[in-house]
């Protein structure tokens, strides 16, 4: 199975916007808020750790969502398609914001991807497609 198109090779692929007023954030929009949370957190004796937790839930609550985490983040041993856990009456409060990776192994057939938890498709919002590029 040989993939001649490059566009979906290579860094990051902008996920599938999310109905409006929904947004994900790009990952500088995303890093100013945690740091200023992280700052303000400092001020006052808060721990940067929830501090930043407290930022990502402030956000998805205002329906700004976390940008997709970068390839490294990600397991080597997996399909590397990702969907982001935006329907607060589908999922459970703690899962909202979340990013998921598919479980199926990397380069499966179809554009549909599960991971036991969350099923979706390529194109859907709030969905990165695999990237086709599994380097060493
Ligand atoms: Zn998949």
């Amino acid at each position: 199975m040989t993939n001649t198109e490059p566009a979906t090779v290579g860094p990051i692929v902008a996920p599938v916007p999310l109905p409006a007023p929904l947004r994900i954030l790009d990952a500088d929009e995303y890093g100013r808020a945690i740091d200023a949370a992280r700052e303000a957190g400092r001020r006052d004796g808060v721990g940067w750790k929830t501090a930043e937790e407290m930022a990502a839930a402030a956000l998805v609550a205002a329906g700004l969502f976390p940008p997709p985490p970068d390839a490294e983040e990600l397991e080597a041993e997996c399909c590397t398609a990702l969907s982001v856990a935006w329907e607060a009456e589908a999922v459970d409060p703690h899962s909202l914001g979340e990013w998921n990776q598919c479980g199926d192994e990397p380069g499966h057939d179809g554009d549909d991807h599960d991971n036991g938890e969350f099923a979706w498709s390529d194109g859907m919002p709030g969905t990165v497609p695999a990237r086709t590029a599994e380097g060493g």
